[in-house]
């Protein structure tokens, strides 16, 4: 079950924080990266219909985001979505909260709901913090039970805004576990490019509210091979250079001195800062989907 945005747009009184996008998202997990400010929170927010966009029409599963009430209560209950940051009533135990928001979810056969709270718990490793009160699990437990709201009903869209921040390496890798058996469509906004390479499908590149590159992990490294370099001195004009633990210079992008440097395999974090380096050929895209 796809997700489709066609001509969505976002304006705060003059600042387009989203121009006109027209996207599917089908099954797998996609990361969102972007700079400060380039319009990722709005599409999450627009997709997990917390937002109306200004223009165009978002469907989930069949279902109209931006449709009656009725459509868009349809939609809601195929979406989880996991906000930047999660305000928590930090005198309920975690199952009590994770019960909460499946209440909301219009839950109403109770044996059911509280299988399912005890599944998302167990999922994100919080099974025996079930009666733990909020205020007594550590900031990594929280941000696990954020997660496991977010997977309540299995949905078909799971938005998932920084999951990794707060997260120790054992924990985030337990999150990739959990996430990379999903079958649904997972759309994750984030600063940490490792997440993008260790799971992500497809890579779309927000900035400054335009679709700036769409494609897989694969083709986002193809920006930046044979441009990365590592030598005793920096490249000249390379967008990023610093001192690795071999004590070589490792340059991303620029001229590197002839026969003192080898190329280097590129990661994400250099196709990306390469990317970005590089004006936008006015708004066009990038990549395979694009
Ligand atoms: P990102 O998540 O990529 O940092 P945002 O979607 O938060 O970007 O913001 C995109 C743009 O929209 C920015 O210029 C931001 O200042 C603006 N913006 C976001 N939310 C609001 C709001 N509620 N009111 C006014 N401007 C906003």
């Amino acid at each position: 079950m796809s997700t489709t945005l066609r001509d969505v747009s976002k304006s705060y009184g003059r600042t387009v924080a989203l121009h006109p996008t027209t996207l599917t998202l089908g099954t797998g997990v996609i990361g969102l990266l972007g700079p400060n400010g380039a319009g990722k929170t709005t599409m999450l927010r627009l997709l997990s219909s917390a937002l109306a966009p200004t223009t165009g029409s978002i469907r989930v599963a069949g279902h109209a985001v931006t449709g009656s009430h009725a459509e868009r209560t349809e939609a809601r209950r195929r979406i989880g979505y996991l906000p930047q940051e999660v305000v928590f009533p930090r005198g309920m135990t975690a199952a009590g909260f994770v019960d909460y928001v499946a209440v909301l979810k219009e839950w109403r056969d109770t044996p059911a709901r509280h299988r399912e709270v005890r599944r998302v718990l167990d999922l994100v490793g919080l099974g025996d913090r079930a009666t733990v009160r909020i205020r007594a699990l550590s900031g990594g437990q929280r941000r696990r039970l954020a997660i496991a709201q977010a997977l309540l009903g299995a949905p078909d869209l799971l938005i998932l805004d920084e999951p990794t921040t707060g997260l120790d390496p054992e924990q985030r890798a337990s999150l990739r576990g959990i996430l990379s058996a999903l079958t649904c469509t997972v759309l994750i906004s984030t600063h940490q490019t490792e997440d993008v390479s260790a799971l992500c499908d497809r890579v779309i590149v927000l900035d400054a509210g335009r679709t700036r590159f769409d494609g897989t992990v694969a083709e986002l490294l193809a920006v930046a091979a044979g441009r990365v370099h590592q030598g005793p001195a920096p490249s000249e004009g390379a967008v990023g250079t610093w001192k690795t633990g071999t004590g070589l210079v490792r340059s991303v992008g620029g001229t590197p001195e002839p026969g003192t440097s080898i190329a280097v395999d590129p990661t994400v974090e250099d196709a990306y800062l390469l990317l970005r380096a590089t004006p936008a050929r006015g708004g066009a895209d990038q990549g395979a989907h694009a």
